[in-house]
């Protein structure tokens, strides 16, 4: 195994998580302005690092054959999409991009997507420190918008308003017709909940990240997984078995 990005406060944590598994041995550790060169020969890598350097470290390992895993975030269709290219170019070598590694978070999502067609009412928070730039998270984003077409599956449309006085986008965003609210507060690290509404009950699901280690056995286990998943995967479920 080796980490790009090892020096940040992700690629420090998959380090010593790596160094703690007695299955996995770190190989090398490699942050900006490191020749990345062959890798350190190792046969996974990890990638955490900035939007704008992402892409072209993974076109390197994926140009010498090595699997990657990789966190960063920024992947929008068209680095996708390039990205797609370079591995047809490498059959059998596998890129797994996991924009959420807390597999609670992931759970959470599944769950929420189960419930759905059971409440006519639903209503997403996301939570999170005050440095977070975007608003509403992805993972809340998508959480959403999992809940959006498992309503439409079921015949429910959007989730209608509580109240027909309600001031535009003073309820926060909606994605998919599914509310979603953005709470940005001191202490926070990153949280989630799920609110289903229904006649006399109320179903909550949430999840919370408390610190960097929470995405570690997501990592890992993307890790251990990924020999068998060729090509791109976009998503830890798939390699949770969930899917
Ligand atoms: P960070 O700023 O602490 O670390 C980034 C590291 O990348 C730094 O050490 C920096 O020097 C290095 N870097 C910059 N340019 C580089 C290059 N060209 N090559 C190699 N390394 C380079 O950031 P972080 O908190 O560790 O987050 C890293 C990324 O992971 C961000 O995009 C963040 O949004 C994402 N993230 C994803 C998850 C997830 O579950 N997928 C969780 C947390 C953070």
């Amino acid at each position: 195994m080796a980490v790009i990005g090892a020096s940040g406060r992700m690629g420090g944590e998959v380090c010593r998580a790596v160094e703690a598994a007695d299955d996995l041995e770190l190989v090398g550790r490699f942050d900006q302005g490191d020749d990345l060169g062959d890798l350190a020969g190792a046969d996974v890598v990890v990638e955490f690092s900035v939007p704008d350097a992402s892409p072209g470290n993974v076109a390197h390992c994926v140009d010498r054959g090595v699997d990657v895993v990789v966190g960063t975030t920024g992947w929008d269709d068209t680095r996708l999409e390039s990205l797609r290219g370079t591995l047809a170019e490498h059959p059998g070598v596998g890129v797994l991009i996991a924009p959420n590694f807390a597999i609670g978070a992931i759970l959470v999502m599944r769950f929420a997507q189960e419930a759905a067609r059971f409440y006519e009412s639903v209503e997403v928070i996301e939570l999170h420190h005050p440095a977070k730039v975007d608003a509403p998270s992805g993972t809340a984003a998508r959480t959403a918008s999992l809940i959006g077409a498992a309503r439409a599956e079921a015949g429910l449309g959007d989730v209608p308003d509580a109240t027909t006085q309600d001031p535009g986008g003073a309820r926060g965003a909606r994605v998919d017709g599914v509310p979603v609210h953005s709470v940005r507060l001191r202490g926070l690290v990153a949280h989630q909940e799920v609110l289903f509404g229904g006649e006399g009950e109320m179903l909550t699901l949430r999840h919370d990240s408390f610190d960097r280690s929470s995405f570690m056995p997501g990592v890992l286990a993307g890790v251990r997984a990924i020999g068998d998943h060729p090509g791109l995967t976009v998503g830890l479920e798939h390699v949770l078995g969930l899917d």
